[in-house]
């Protein structure tokens, strides 16, 4: 008699993995201590008689669900996005919106005004995977933060451009949280070193950099707007990136 492989938990996990030992011809058998199968998958019932789905619904073509879902014929809907950031729960897909804001706060507090066109470029392309990516977090819909990086593959160097968060949402803690999921973004995607430049009047910024493991080095390019060049280690970075933010 072949071996049964007793699988704890009917919940994606648990119900993929029983699927694809069935078709290998692996006898299996599931244990759920629910009285339903799916686990945070579920069909919610509200007191008006909405009722939602709820659980996955929204990843990335990255996500090992993507070759499954198309071999189940389950319909699927592509949504253009750059780059995407989950926050609190919610996947936000980026399509443009904060570029704006920030520029106009940066023209705003440097000295010399700011024009992006003479700074070290971060298009769309260079924000895009492979070459890099953008994240924007957003509330209600509004992106209230957001943090870019560029992937030299070849040196190793991922670049941090565009941070910002709104004055709406300071002191929250975003700026660390996307700051981090850039390290965690780099570092996953081969990078050794992570890089940063900041003008002298983002003192706050200065402030989240030298609390966040990076440490002031000498001038390593030329951008016009920078004073304050941070450098930081990445060899023992976690390597969690944005599409596997945790769930609550
Ligand atoms: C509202 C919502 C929206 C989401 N949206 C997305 C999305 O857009 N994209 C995305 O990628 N993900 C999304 N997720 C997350 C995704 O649904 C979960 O990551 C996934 O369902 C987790 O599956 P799992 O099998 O690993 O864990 P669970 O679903 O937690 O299943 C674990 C199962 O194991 C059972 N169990 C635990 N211990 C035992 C035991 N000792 N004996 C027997 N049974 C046991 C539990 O009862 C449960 O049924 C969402 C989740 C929620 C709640």
């Amino acid at each position: 008699m072949a071996d049964q492989v007793v699988i704890v938990g009917a919940g994606l996990t648990g119900l993929v993995t029983a699927y694809q030992l069935h078709r290998r011809g692996v006898p299996s058998v599931v244990l759920e201590a629910d009285d339903r199968p799916g686990g945070r998958v579920a069909t919610v019932r509200f007191a008006d008689g909405a009722v939602a789905e709820g659980g996955m619904e929204e990843f990335w073509e990255s996500s090992p669900a993507y070759p499954l879902l198309q071999e189940l014929g389950l319909p699927l809907m592509d949504q253009p996005a750059l780059s995407s950031v989950m926050l609190r729960g919610c996947f936000h897909p980026f399509r443009g919106g904060s570029a704006g804001a920030y520029f106009d706060e940066l023209g705003g507090r440097f000295n010399a005004g700011f024009d992006p066109s003479q700074s070290i470029s971060a298009s769309d392309d260079e924000m895009s995977l492979p070459e890099g990516l953008l994240l924007v977090a957003t509330l209600q819909g509004d992106p209230v933060g957001c943090g870019a990086l560029k992937l030299h593959s070849d040196t190793g160097i991922g670049e941090v451009k565009r941070m910002w968060v709104s004055q709406s949402v300071r002191g929250l803690g975003l700026g660390r949280r996307l700051l981090e999921t850039l390290a965690g973004e780099a570092s996953s995607r081969g990078m050794h070193t992570l890089r940063l430049e900041t003008n002298e009047t983002l003192s706050e910024a200065r402030h989240l950099y030298e609390t966040s493991g990076f440490v002031e080095v000498e001038a390593f390019n030329d951008e016009p707007y920078a004073h304050h060049w941070f450098q930081r280690d990445l060899t023992n970075a976690p390597t969690r990136r944005a599409e596997t933010v945790r769930y609550t």
